[in-house]
């Protein structure tokens, strides 16, 4: 089996907030184990509030986790010294979910795009005007957009100019926080086009984060799906968006509009309530309190991945169901 090029190891982020009952600990991400092979795009996709935007945090290092590890090609991120932590971190590079509040307003494209080049060093002007010239030439902005501010540009154009900042530092992997979600519908498409042509020219792999499984299932080769905190299910896109073994996993993409899914298949999985907080979760599986298959085992016991098939972890399929089996 490859190795991946990024591995989480009991990733957990907790932390304190105020509730009308005083501080409360709120369980925003929670044992999390996640590899993420090079060349691929493995999308994260769950409900508002499952910790997916926490996760894209803690991968490049916007926040720190309470527990475990994110490993570069086995070198955890935490324990590297100065500069080699630097490199790691300048090969893993975010873009915003809102190109309008990730852009600073006063600042022109040029100094936006290399703000980030410019951090890690002395560079002279002529270079930098080359290299912000090359990367908003691959998003498909013209080279004079370099001495324009953001509101000079519609929604679309702005997350090209977040996308060339990502692009400027010359990543290996490129975090993707819901990346379409604040544009117009028909502009979605072509930025999901854009980051599949950037993958295949530049040989880049992605985490998508998004909470909609079907532009998910457009873009990614392995999903993973999130449920208040853990990952409930993953797998190659192909074993999610048509077999898939947990019930929440099965309740999402009963809920795309698809007029070629007959009615009956569709009301499969109807959930009911809202999600539970992160402050105080269910006991066992967290799934268990709109789950229609829940039985008093699923209260005690907290499911883990299992894959299906043995010995076909890593790439294969896995889902954290106390009632799926291996087969
Ligand atoms: Fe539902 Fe139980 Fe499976 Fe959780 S473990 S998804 S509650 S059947």
């Amino acid at each position: 089996m490859a190795e991946s090029l990024l591995q989480l190891r009991g990733l957990t982020k907790h932390f304190t907030t105020r509730s009308p009952k005083g501080k409360a600990m709120v369980q925003a991400v929670d044992d999390l184990y996640l590899d993420v092979y090079e060349g691929e795009t493995l999308g994260l996709v769950g409900e508002s509030g499952c910790g997916k935007t926490t996760t894209a945090q803690l991968i490049v290092g916007l926040t720190t986790p309470t527990r475990g590890h994110v490993s570069l090609e086995g070198n955890d991120l935490a324990e590297l010294g100065g500069k080699a932590r630097k490199l790691a971190r300048r090969q893993l590079q975010y873009i915003f979910q809102d190109p309008n509040d990730s852009l600073d307003p006063r600042m022109k494209v040029r100094a936006i795009v290399s703000e980030g080049l410019r951090a890690q060093g002395r560079i002279g002007k002529p270079e930098l005007t080359d290299k912000v010239a090359e990367v908003l030439s691959q998003v498909g902005l013209p080279v004079d957009a370099m001495d324009r501010f953001p509101h000079e540009f519609s929604g679309g154009q702005r997350q090209r100019i977040g996308i060339a900042r990502a692009l400027i530092m010359r990543p290996r992997l490129i975090v993707a926080d819901e990346p379409i979600s604040a544009l117009d519908v028909s502009v979605q498409s072509q930025i999901l086009n854009l980051m599949g042509d950037l993958k295949r020219e530049l040989g880049l792999t992605y985490v998508f984060v998004a909470h909609n499984l079907a532009a998910v299932g457009y873009i990614s080769d392995r999903i993973a799906v999130m449920y208040l905190g853990r990952i409930v299910e993953v797998g190659p896109v192909e074993d999610i968006m048509t077999a898939p073994q947990h019930p929440y996993t099965q309740a999402l993409l009963s809920a795309i509009p698809d007029p070629d899914v007959s009615a009956e298949r569709k009301a499969r999985i109807r959930l009911s309530g809202d999600v539970p907080g992160p402050i105080d979760p269910p006991s066992g599986c967290r799934f268990r309190t709109r789950c229609p298959l829940a039985e008093p085992r699923c209260a005690e016991e907290v499911p883990f991945l299992k894959p299906r098939g043995a010995g076909k972890a890593g790439r294969g399929h896995m889902s954290a169901c106390h009632l799926v089996r291996s087969q």
